[in-house]
């Protein structure tokens, strides 16, 4: 018999994505601008023009042996050494290109440090709502992950979140701005967090390593901040993604940033690399390497979410629906005026609305909003809404 924890896995798709092939075959029947599709976070805006701009200059420019070549499994020095000092200059600290791992994007990201970190056993904690493939990306690691609650604005339960430390714990996730929930950490919640490690670390000599996944850094409305976790925790990881800041999530392009402050932070880069090779994430795509390098500090417009958000927000509330506001990211958490999301997200669909119900996400009760879409899909939906509150009125 082979792996069958592999197999269920291949089988049963995740929620999210068994709405979208949903909607593509909905979209074959009554044509795609009669269906409201917000169930994927894949971004609707075109990557900025430098992208394409470099892409053809690597392309024309570069001799296609080196440009299509192998780099060092953890990626070419000079990229990583771009981002190394990318980040030393925006956030004050101090990594070397031997702190950076380039990767296939976020969830690549999180996988390797995962393995780098877990022994069979040991614990992860995250904060709910979150993305559900944590659950399988730490079972994979040999560890388990329990989810703490949010307080009513989905900020972390600092108490809450302590209750669930124990000799086992080897790592947090945390995820901001956050998918589903849109929801930036503030300082005062993130400084909380850290002292609780610290003082988790000095009660029973357990170091929690912080691992910050980081693929909507950039998205973030209103000049809303978003702290940068190795300015206030040594035992920092950042797992970061081009996906969307930069409109590439089919590239497969990121990065793992292992904070140099760190006591032991040469034996977790070595972790970091020994399960890059174990997993065989290793030489993360070359041309894409080699793109970022020249893009670094560009992000995608995202005016267009800003404009999705602010009139799905003001409509959504109008037609009576509870909304949390999101500062960042492109998600919008809406209450479920029945109990039962599931049963909500599935009414929706008979007005040509997917959306997908939050269970999967740790949290009942809410549906996530992916408003990564055109305009005019918002504008056209929002009669659809409207009629879907009637129901509940
Ligand atoms: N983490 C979060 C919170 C995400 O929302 C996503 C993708 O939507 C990922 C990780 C995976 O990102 P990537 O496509 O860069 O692997």
């Amino acid at each position: 018999m082979i792996n069958q924890t592999n197999v269920h896995l291949g089988n049963v798709r995740s929620v999210i994505r068994e709405l979208f092939e949903y909607g593509k075959k909905r979209k074959a029947e009554i044509g795609e601008e009669n269906v409201y599709d917000f169930s994927l976070g894949n971004p609707s805006v075109p990557a900025p023009d430098e992208v394409r701009a470099e892409l053809v200059n690597l392309i024309t420019n570069t001799d296609p042996v080196a440009l299509h070549g192998y780099t060092s499994a953890q990626g070419d020095f000079s990229v990583r050494k771009a981002i190394a000092d990318d980040l030393n200059a925006r956030f004050k600290t101090s990594l070397s290109a031997d702190s950076i791992y380039m990767t296939c994007g976020a969830a690549a990201s999180l996988c390797i440090t995962l393995n780098a970190l877990l022994n069979a056993g040991y614990e992860v904690i995250t904060f709910a709502p979150f993305f559900p493939e944590y659950s399988v990306f730490t079972a994979h690691a040999g560890g388990t992950l329990k989810a703490a609650e949010c307080d009513k604005n989905f900020q972390p339960d600092i108490a809450k979140f302590k209750a669930l430390l124990t000799d086992k714990t080897k790592a947090v996730i945390i995820n901001s701005p956050n998918n589903p929930s849109g929801v930036v950490y503030g300082e005062n919640t993130v400084k909380e967090l850290c002292a609780a490690l610290k003082e988790h670390e000095k009660k029973t000599g357990n170091r929690v390593y912080l691992i910050s996944d980081e693929p909507y850094r950039e998205l973030v409305f209103d000049g809303v901040y978003v702290p940068f976790i190795m300015n206030f925790y040594d035992n920092s990881i950042v797992c970061y993604s081009f996906s969307k800041s930069l409109s590439l999530p089919g590239e497969r392009i990121g990065y793992i940033a292992v904070n140099s402050a760190m006591e032991n932070d040469r034996e977790v880069f070595a972790g970091v690399c020994g399960a890059g090779r174990a997993l065989g994430y290793v030489c993360a795509p070359a041309l894409f390497q080699q793109l970022v390098k020249k893009v670094l500090g560009k992000t995608a417009d995202i005016s267009v979410y800003k404009a999705n958000r602010d009139k799905l927000c003001a409509a959504l509330t109008e037609y009576g629906f509870e909304v949390v506001k999101p500062d960042g990211a492109f998600y919008l958490f809406v209450k479920s005026p029945e109990n039962d999301a599931t049963a909500f997200a599935e009414r929706a669909k008979k007005y040509e609305l997917l959306i997908v119900p939050a269970d999967s996400f740790g949290v009942k009760g809410y549906v996530r909003i992916s408003y990564c879409v055109s305009p005019q899909t918002v504008e056209k939906s929002l009669p659809a809404f409207k009629a879907l509150a009637e129901e509940y009125k």
